[in-house]
């Protein structure tokens, strides 16, 4: 199976066997050292010296714990969105009783700072910012460092869900002045889906002390006290954190510079692909198509869904479809994370024979 979606991502053998060993002591100090190993790790891929937690979960689980750690009910805050991870981002943080004003950009498009800056100017009361720097759902990333400068000369709290993006595009944590920033294990990490990885600013303790929405498993203030022990709160996916041990070294040894590269050229491979096989891209812009995730136009020609399915069945080659109003209309093809230009070769080969099967 060729699986091309947006995560969970193939995970390469080496991490498969660190998943098979055995269980160990969770308050001993050989998972603490692994804990460490795994954070300091994480942090250079985050391009941090923010503190960073480990948290058994999936991605939403690390945006709910950035809404609940940082805000309390009734704190205005600002939604850039574009897609349905924004839009979910949002809802995450209205479900805990935050004053959420929507500001949203057209599908297909990136968040435009100066949109952004707009909003903070016509509203000095907003307290944070959310933002999603890879839109998994429209195939589009948003220039995080310029919204960030602009959203720091107001000196808001920025939350931004990094889930698609960390580890396979730049973002850096520090030099961009993020309060918090989450991802998921399943996506460029080469690891199975159970861990969401959240760092937190100095800036985000202040808003932490104060922030009154009720939280239990997620509380920062527990990660820390038992971080500092070298455990986690709860139990740890003891499994997935052997998983990423590995998979970091694999990444620290490519070098950042490398993986950011190798996703780029991925990500242009895959557009020249489809575009060459008389596909159209979903993203309005190309310079801010995504270099995790493609997303392609179906039209009345081409059966988008029709299409996924006859890669699975016939060529075995699995890819995702539109999700929220684009379900139906668009395909998205993932090349993020353990992925090679000869898997991206095999993909729009099959996508090439499977075109004439499902085209009207
Ligand atoms: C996958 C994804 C999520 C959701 O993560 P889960 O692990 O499925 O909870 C959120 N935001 C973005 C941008 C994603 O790609």
């Amino acid at each position: 199976m060729q699986l091309r979606i947006p995560g969970p991502t193939p995970c390469p053998p080496e991490v498969l066997e660190a998943m098979g060993k055995q269980m160990i002591n969770h308050r001993g100090g050989q998972f603490g050292d692994m804990l460490k190993r795994v954070t300091g790790k994480m942090k250079q891929l985050y391009q941090t010296e923010n503190d960073l937690y480990v948290l058994a979960g999936s991605g939403t689980g690390g945006l709910e714990a950035a809404v609940v750690n940082m805000l309390s009910p009734g704190d205005k805050v600002l939604s850039a969105s574009n897609g349905v991870f924004g839009k979910r981002f949002a809802d995450i943080a209205e479900a805990y009783g935050a004053d959420v004003t929507r500001l949203q950009f057209e599908w297909g498009k990136p968040v435009d700072p100066d949109g952004v800056r707009i909003a903070l100017k016509s509203d000095p009361e907003i307290k944070a910012v959310l933002l999603t720097q890879n839109e998994t759902s429209t195939g589009v990333t948003s220039d995080v460092k310029t919204i960030a400068a602009v959203i720091n000369e107001f000196d808001k709290l920025i939350i931004v869900d990094a889930i698609s993006s960390m580890g396979c595009i730049d973002f850096q944590v520090d030099a961009w002045k993020c309060d918090v920033v989450v991802t998921g294990s399943q996506k460029g990490w080469m690891v199975p889906p159970g861990l969401a990885m959240v760092s937190v600013s100095e800036r985000g303790w202040k808003a932490h002390a104060q922030a009154k929405m009720p939280r239990f498993y997620w509380d920062f203030t527990k990660c820390k006290s038992y971080f500092e022990k070298g455990q986690t709160p709860w139990t740890p996916a003891i499994s997935i954190v052997y998983a990423i041990d590995v998979s970091l070294d694999m990444m620290l040894k490519e070098g950042l510079s490398n993986i950011f590269a190798r996703h780029a050229k991925l990500g242009d491979m895959t557009r020249k692909g489809v575009k060459s096989l008389g596909l159209s891209l979903f993203p309005a812009d190309e310079r801010y198509a995504s270099n995790t995730v493609t997303a392609v136009n179906g039209s009345e020609k081409v059966n988008a869904p029709k299409l996924q399915q006859v890669l699975r069945e016939e060529f075995k080659v699995v890819v995702s479809g539109g999700q929220g109003d684009l379900t139906g209309k668009i395909f998205r093809i993932g090349h993020l994370g353990w992925v090679t230009e000869a898997d991206i070769k095999e993909t729009l080969g099959a996508i090439g024979k499977a075109l004439p099967k499902v085209s009207a």
